[in-house]
């Protein structure tokens, strides 16, 4: 027997997707004419690698876009946060505090760059890293000693903080930034999901020292696989530019490599068609929004979940649209996807907290009772821009 709550839920969406055979995935790439031509001239040019004039333009064009001086253009999102991680000092031996709240990225990057996470409760109204949260937790375990924060637990470095902008929701960031500089811990912005996402006037990835953004094919714009870092700072970025080129210095022929780099740079060819994306950002984010709207009316009215919402001073470019469950529909989040997906609606909950993930379980960080609880509540619609 189906409860009539779902079923309610399903006519809820159903004012979005219509009743009809066609499967509804959670988010769709927007591809046309346009990214045919553009990776058809590239392919014409013979400049398909990693080096060539649509990544420079690319870069630019992010550049232009974020307000970001400096744009170095990579492989994918989690290559831009390992560099990125590097780019502030993270080594060997360190611990970087993330939220397990996230895509397993965020946390595997740290562990590229050597270090451990540390992760640190969310708070429920952006789903981002809880600034109350982390002050408790530096104030608890954290002594500085000789400009170096030291977690007294582990004996460890604390190097950097990772804020993530979930689904494009802006994060307390300001706030969180202002903590790191208190004690001196640099902020490494996960804007993954965040192209196009604002805090007041400034592009979310550019308010910590370093950013990153991913172009995976299920961001609201993709270069098939890529990623791009995001910072003002000069000597960081030409730093991050570097070992992500496989720390080869440059000269006309000759192959002098200064220390063990990366190939992580963005191939020509994903940047053709990053470009031909990125020209469609703007009216991306404005099908969204307006996307928004309808779950928002659709669902007014309906006891049984509601529609997140972000800050005033904000703007969400609604990457993914989540919904929290209540009532009747709470602690039934899975048998509720399973009917969804029955019913070809492909809805997804939230990433499993990566605090319970196998890897991370023994993870030094204090209690995560906000994380689990939204896990428990978060599902996430379909999100396309064509359903607007
Ligand atoms: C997608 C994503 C990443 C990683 O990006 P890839 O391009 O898939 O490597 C990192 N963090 C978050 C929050 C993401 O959503």
């Amino acid at each position: 027997m189906i409860p009539g709550p779902f079923r309610r839920f399903e006519a809820v969406i159903r004012h979005v997707c219509r009743t009809d055979d066609k499967a509804y995935p959670l988010h769709e790439p927007d591809l046309g004419e346009e990214e045919r031509n553009a990776v058809d001239a590239c392919l014409r040019s013979g400049w398909v690698s990693s080096i060539g004039p649509m990544v420079e333009a690319m870069e630019g064009e992010l550049g232009r876009i974020t307000g970001s001086s400096h744009v170095i253009a990579t492989v994918n999102g989690t290559a831009a946060l390992h560099l990125a991680l590097i780019g502030v000092g993270v080594g060997q031996g360190d611990e970087v505090i993330v939220p397990p709240l996230s895509f397993v990225a965020t946390a595997n990057a740290v562990v590229h760059a050597g270090a451990t996470p540390h992760f640190v409760d969310v708070e429920p109204d952006s789903f981002g890293i809880d600034p109350e949260a982390l002050r408790k937790r530096l104030g608890l375990c954290a002594r500085v000693s000789g400009g170096r924060v030291i977690n007294q637990e582990t004996g460890r470095r604390i190097a950097a903080i990772v804020p993530v902008h979930i689904f494009g929701l802006p994060c307390r960031i300001d706030e969180i930034r202002a903590i790191g500089g208190e004690f001196g811990i640099p902020v490494v912005e996960d804007a993954a999901e965040a192209l196009g996402s604002f805090c007041g006037e400034r592009h979310c990835g550019t308010l910590g020292e370093v950013g990153i953004i991913s172009f995976n094919g299920n961001k609201i714009v993709t270069t098939g696989g890529g990623g791009a870092v995001l910072t003002n700072d000069s000597e960081i970025a030409s730093r991050i530019k570097h070992i992500g080129t496989t720390a080869r210095v440059g000269h006309r022929w000759r192959y002098w490599h200064d220390q063990v780099g990366f190939n992580f740079r963005l191939p020509n060819i994903n940047a053709a068609l990053g470009c031909a994306q990125l020209n469609k950002l703007s009216m991306l984010v404005m099908k969204k929004n307006f996307l928004l709207q309808k779950y928002q009316s659709a669902f007014d009215g309906f006891s049984d979940a509601e529609i997140v919402s972000v800050r005033q001073r904000d703007r969400w470019n609604c990457w993914l649209i989540p919904v929290r469950l209540q009532g009747d529909l709470q602690g039934q989040i899975e048998p509720l996807v399973d009917y969804l997906h029955d019913r070809k609606l492909l809805v997804r909950p939230l990433w499993a907290p990566l605090h319970t993930l196998p890897m991370y379980r023994g993870s030094p960080g204090g209690e995560m009772p906000r994380a689990e609880e939204l896990a428990r509540r978060i599902v996430c619609l379909p999100s396309s821009a064509n359903l607007a």
